[in-house]
């Protein structure tokens, strides 16, 4: 089995979500540590994130998986937006001090014509400055589907971003469908063989989280647009097989289709039946 959730928001608070989470028929979910475009993180409230943390066990919830804003860059060229970025990776992870139960995932950047291996180096480097050996989450490098100059595209760039991080083993994978579709992995046709490569190349043990998208775009189209699953490019049949692939049980999957409440109950009740049928 894995367990299956789609994004809400904090705005109402934590125990909230999982109540929510609960309502659309989910065991996990995923919501942005702030504002998804940036500014200011909200204050915890000690007692609602304590009550939210005996609500997942009560309800056996799976891992959660919070996103980092999509304005860090971490490799961006302009100082003061890096600079930006890792105050609030900072900032996040030590506020993913306070969260039970959840990884921290964010897209590794854009290296915007600095090219990919200084992309890289500067990822690496500000991970290496930020992460620290009693940080308790582990941090997700998303899978990215190469829109522009995303770094993140090949599963040989994510792994050279890993290798060269002292604090290597807080570091896993977050792999989103639609964008390693886009990005040129056919995940319709040999889902195996690209689970085996990315076995080969990162390991399998850093896969520990799934954003489970269709796409509106054929494989490798590097233009990263989610569709509703089963009315995209990859389909309801190739995304059933990702759903009961052996190497992915036990596993979050995070739905980011475009979706209303109703539509992701249905996406999640759809899930569930197809869990039901391997
Ligand atoms: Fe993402
Ligand atoms: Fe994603
Ligand atoms: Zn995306």
């Amino acid at each position: 089995m894995i367990y299956i959730g789609n994004h809400l928001s904090v705005s109402k608070g934590f125990l909230a979500m999982g109540k929510q989470a609960s309502k659309l028929g989910g065991d996990t979910f995923a919501f942005f540590t702030r504002n998804p475009r940036g500014g200011k993180a909200k204050q915890i409230d000690p007692a609602d994130l304590e009550a939210l943390h005996q609500y997942l066990s009560e309800h056996h919830f799976g891992t959660l998986v919070a996103h980092a804003p999509y304005t860090m860059n971490l490799c961006a060229a302009k100082e003061e937006v890096r600079s930006f970025s890792l105050d609030v990776l900072a900032d996040d992870l030590e506020r993913m001090q306070q969260i039970h139960h959840s990884y921290y995932n964010f897209h590794p950047g854009s290296h915007v014509g600095q090219g990919p291996e200084k992309g890289i180096a500067l990822i690496a480097d500000a991970l290496n400055h930020t992460l620290k050996p009693e940080h308790r989450t582990t941090v997700l490098l998303e899978t990215m589907a190469g829109k522009g100059s995303e770094v993140g595209r090949t599963f040989e760039e994510l792994k050279s971003i890993i290798d060269q991080v002292a604090l290597s083993d807080q570091l896993g994978v977050c792999f989103d469908t639609c964008h390693v579709w886009d990005g040129g992995y056919d995940i319709v046709n040999h889902l195996d063989q690209v689970l085996e490569e990315f076995d080969r190349i990162i390991g399998l043990d850093r896969l520990l989280a799934v954003h489970l998208n269709d796409s509106m775009n054929p494989l490798g189209s590097h233009k990263d647009r989610h569709q509703k699953i089963g009315q995209g490019e990859i389909g309801a049949e190739a995304l059933m097989r990702v759903v009961n692939h052996p190497a992915l049980q036990g596993k979050p999957f995070i739905l980011e289709t475009p979706n209303d409440d109703e539509g992701y109950a249905r996406e999640i009740a759809q899930v569930r039946a197809w869990m039901e049928q391997a």
